[in-house]
């Protein structure tokens, strides 16, 4: 599972800052084009890594590079022959490039290389060219493209014909799914017949311990025979596999411990002879295998790309532990006991011994495949079910793509639309970014951990209501315990003011910018959204009588106004109060009650207020990062004395680069 969801919500309500001056001269956005924004991450601390460390990740980032054309196969058939058709076109001293028809194809291109297809990233509808097949022709033979005039044929069709592969991945019930996607997991099978056989796989496999049958191959149908075209060495996708491989071989001696050169002799083992229970057997070493700085994930494994939820597309992430941030959750996780005694709730739901949780932060160092260049900022792995039961899963969050995200926030508006006057928008630009990495400690490492249920009561009693009553719990840890001088006396907080930034970001974003994700008409349905409004809202509410909250109105814009910050923590402490009893005596009807009278609902007025506001800042919907270069410096024997990373690579220079590096 990758953690994609999260960060947007957390991103509109602290990354928000106007106008700050950045720590260092990093340049965290790129060029934006059509709904797209680029940006960049830094790899903190790559630099004081050993050598040894250096070298393993320059081999895994290596093996990470090799596996980016894979993914462009399968999300289509024509994907790879029309980026080489465009490049080749993009790239030539033939043609002219002042024209509009080369402009368009230049951005059609670039979408291209984001979504590693023709099909939008996340829409998964066919992209439409805003220059002519006529033009794109002319260029063609004008470049003097190798490519025999049939299959021109075919990706001329591909990209200019609308009713066409018009959809990646296709869910719409009633149809056949596999038919009408242009994903390219199955040739020649219709969808009843793959169900029927991986229907009969699995009745045949151990019910214990399923594999993930068909992950790892394309289903064929040829002269009336079904069988599997399996993504291994030898098989498709094999020279691939075969670089990744011999990368992996060249970290292998590098590896941090004995159990991580075992990890990595099991992949290379999967990848040879693409067995499924070598795969999980691989995947149960990894679980185990967390005592390393330095971690990778190098595979199939995501199968949102397949309708039928069973192959899975290609990915990789290098990455190593955060040691700063770790060391922030290690001093909470010693202090556990504390916090949970000094909490506002009753004493009977509160655990008499608590254990604190580390929670783990990662730098990412590359990403690629189904990672790059749209990404996720969390990791929740592996995906095989009863590998995660009975042998546990890692979960992290990557600490320097969300630090990118939010720092590449700044200065996008938001603050002075939304914010009402410049002492919040201080506080926010001063301590948003601390108390933002503090809140999601607290909530992380405390907030869900703390509590406890009374004897006999069922974990699941609050059923639907369930997962927002659970983020509202550690969310409200979190609020309660920001102002706390416990938290200035460890040295986490700078001051005692700085709690104020994520006390105001936190009620308008609850009550209302994080309705900007949200359609006209609809309502609010993510747990962690209707955690926000349930917390901002029932503020508001009990807060009325003694005017610790308001919205009030200035030149005809709505704007929250926190009038008494005391107060406003101690109704987060008798909140936090009530939403442990619910939890902890399974109160349904009380969950509901609070989720459907303050989590759910929009008023459309003020919906439509906030989305107005938001279209005039023009802010792209959609995001993703160029990756850092990595540099082997070698002595005259070619071992590798040093590695240089970078950062000043262009997005189309990158691509350009991948598609010559890493191709046949
Ligand atoms: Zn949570």
């Amino acid at each position: 599972m990758n953690i994609k969801n999260y960060i947007m919500a957390s991103l509109l309500s602290m990354g928000v800052a106007n106008g700050v001056a950045q720590t260092d001269n990093f340049k965290y956005t790129d060029e934006r084009f059509a709904d797209l924004q680029m940006l960049r991450y830094k790899v903190h601390g790559f630099e004081d890594l050993t050598l040894r460390q250096k070298i393993f990740i320059y081999h895994l980032q290596e093996a990470a590079l090799w596996g980016r054309n894979i993914l462009f196969d399968q999300n289509g058939l024509y994907n790879l022959k029309i980026r080489e058709v465009l490049e080749t076109i993009y790239t030539s001293s033939k043609v002219d490039k002042n024209t509009d028809d080369f402009k368009d194809m230049e951005t059609y291109l670039k979408r291209v290389w984001f979504s590693n297809g023709i099909h939008h990233h996340y829409g998964c509808e066919k992209f439409v060219p805003g220059f002519s097949e006529k033009w794109f022709r002319e260029q063609v033979k004008n470049c003097k493209v190798n490519i025999k005039s049939a299959e021109l044929d075919e990706i001329c069709k591909a990209i200019f014909k609308d009713d066409y592969l018009t959809k990646r991945v296709n869910l719409a019930e009633g149809v056949d799914l596999i038919k009408t996607s242009a994903c390219n997991y199955y040739q020649g099978v219709t969808q009843e017949e793959a169900e029927e056989f991986y229907a009969k796989q699995k009745a045949e496999g151990n019910p214990l311990h399923p594999v993930m049958y068909g992950m790892n191959s394309t289903l064929v149908k040829k002269n009336g025979k079904i069988y599997e075209d399996k993504w291994k060495i030898g098989g498709k996708y094999g020279k691939y596999i075969d670089k990744i491989v011999e990368n992996l071989k060249l970290a292998r001696p590098y590896a941090e411990d004995e159990l991580q050169k075992q990890v990595i002799d099991k992949l290379i083992e999967y990848y040879t002879g693409g067995d499924l229970k070598t795969f999980d057997e691989y995947s149960i070493l990894w679980v185990k295998n967390t005592e390393p700085l330095i971690d990778f994930v190098n595979g199939f494994i995501e199968c949102y790309g397949d309708p039928l939820g069973l192959k899975c597309s290609w990915e990789s992430i290098v990455n190593f532990k955060d040691l700063e941030a770790t060391k922030r959750t290690e001093t909470l996780s010693a202090n556990a006991q504390w916090f949970e005694d000094h909490s506002p709730v009753d004493s009977r739901f509160k655990k008499e011994k608590v254990k604190g949780i580390t929670a783990k932060v990662i730098n990412a160092a590359i990403l690629a495949g189904d990672l790059y260049p749209s990404t996720a900022i969390g990791i929740n792995l592996p995906n095989s079910d009863w590998v995660r039961k009975e042998h546990g899963s890692k979960s992290v969050t990557i600490g320097n793509l969300t630090d990118a995200y939010n720092k590449a926030a700044k200065g996008n508006g938001m603050l002075d639309e939304f914010v009402y006057s410049s002492v919040e928008k201080d506080l926010i630009e001063k301590y948003g970014d601390v108390c933002d990495d503090l809140h999601t400690d607290l909530h992380e490492c405390l907030g869900h951990g703390s509590g406890k249920l009374l004897d006999g009561v069922d974990s699941d009693s609050l059923k639907a209501y369930g997962s927002t009553i659970e983020e509202a719990r550690a969310d409200l840890f979190a609020l309660y315990y920001l102002p706390d001088a416990k938290l200035v006396e460890l040295g986490l907080t700078p001051n005692a003011e700085a709690y104020k930034a994520s006390y105001y970001s936190q009620m308008m974003n609850g009550l209302m910018t994080q309705l900007v994700r949200i359609n006209i008409g609809n309502n609010i349905e993510e747990a962690h959204m209707r955690n926000r409004a349930l917390i901002a809202r029932w503020a508001l509410d009990h807060g009325k009588k003694d005017n610790v909250v308001e919205m009030v109105k200035k030149n005809g814009k709505t704007f929250v106004k926190i009038n008494d910050y005391v107060r406003l923590r101690n109704l987060f402490g008798e909140l936090l109060a009530e939403i442990q009893r619910i939890k902890s005596t399974g109160d349904y009807e009380g969950a509901k009650n609070l989720v459907e009278t303050y989590g759910v609902k929009i008023d459309p007025e003020l919906h439509k207020e906030v989305l107005d506001r938001y279209a005039k800042l023009n802010i792209a919907p959609y995001k993703g990062f160029i990756n850092p270069v990595y540099e082997a410096v070698c002595n005259d024997k070619g071992e590798i004395i040093d590695v240089k990373v970078t950062y000043t690579e262009g997005y189309a220079e990158q691509m350009l680069r991948y598609s010559k590096n890493y191709s046949f």
